[in-house]
């Protein structure tokens, strides 16, 4: 028997431009089954397309969900968001079913965040979520104007690293002052940077692959992606091969690599 991944319609009702680089979209998405994990995403298929991007799910109540978008330079999802709001609301897509990988061992007493814009939505939400019994510190490496004032719960204590031409924040994690005891360490942003930091947490710090959560969310290459890797199917035939997390998405990213 054949099991299909469930999909959900939704309707944009809202189009806000955060910044010049992030845009938040409000969506009607009825039905949909959070998995109630903090860094839950879904795929996003906009109008006109078949391939989906993934975006996390930064809110979801009564019905409502948002998401807040990064616009870079060219992209599928970027060029239809970037139509502003004006142009998006009261569109249709395709949202596919949730799923989440943030997951803090029991003993852990502290959270340490690390991310680029994309990775934003997720950082403010596990702050939210988990702010209340354990101290986190969020480190964001974004744009100058896209520090956004009141995104993260006052309780964090938030570092805004400034952006360049590329990413540096495999450099920044190699250079971090680790709070004492255990902890979380959960980081995501551009697949080489993240790359470089698995093996310097493997190699340097040797943290169990329980302790920390480290996903490529995009991939830096000169020109557009001709197709993007369905996490979908690696993440299923991980799970049942009884692979943690941390295995999975390095799967991931030697697939996108394989890719070319
Ligand atoms: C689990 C998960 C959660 C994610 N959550 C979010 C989220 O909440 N918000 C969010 O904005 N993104 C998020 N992302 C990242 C997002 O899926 C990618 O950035 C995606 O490629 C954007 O699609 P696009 O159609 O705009 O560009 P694409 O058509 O995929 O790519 C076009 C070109 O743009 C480049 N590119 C892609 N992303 C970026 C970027 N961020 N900055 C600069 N260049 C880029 C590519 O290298 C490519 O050359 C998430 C990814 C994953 C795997």
């Amino acid at each position: 028997m054949s099991t299909r991944a469930q999909q959900y319609d939704a309707t944009v009702r809202a189009g806000e431009q955060l910044t010049p680089h992030l845009v938040r979209l409000t969506l009607d998405v009825p039905g949909f089954v959070s998995t109630g994990i903090s860094d839950e995403w879904v795929g996003l298929v906009v109008p006109g397309q078949f391939q989906s991007r993934y975006y996390t799910v930064r809110s979801f109540a009564d019905g409502r969900m948002v998401l807040d978008v990064v616009v870079h330079e060219v992209g599928l999802v970027t060029e239809w968001a970037s139509g502003g709001s004006g142009e998006v609301v009261g569109q249709q897509v395709v949202l596919t079913e949730a799923k989440g990988s943030f997951l803090p061992p029991d003993q852990a007493r502290w959270l340490l965040l690390v991310g680029d814009l994309t990775a934003l939505p997720a950082m403010a939400r596990i702050a939210a979520e988990h702010g209340d019994r354990l101290p986190v510190r969020i480190h964001a490496e974004v744009p100058a104007d896209s520090r956004i004032e009141g995104y993260f719960p006052p309780s964090a204590t938030v570092t805004w690293l400034p952006l360049g031409d590329e990413s540096r924040l495999a450099e920044v994690v190699e250079e971090i002052d680790w709070p004492e005891g255990d902890g979380y360490f959960w980081m995501a942003g551009e697949s080489a940077q993240m790359r470089a930091i698995r093996k310097h947490l493997m190699r340097e710090r040797r943290l169990p692959s329980t302790h920390y959560d480290v996903m490529g969310y995009w991939r830096s290459v000169a020109k557009r992606q001709p197709r993007a890797v369905d996490p979908g199917p690696i993440w299923r035939a991980g799970k049942a091969a009884g692979k943690s997390d941390e295995e999975i998405w390095a799967d991931y990213d030697a697939a996108r690599e394989a890719q070319g």
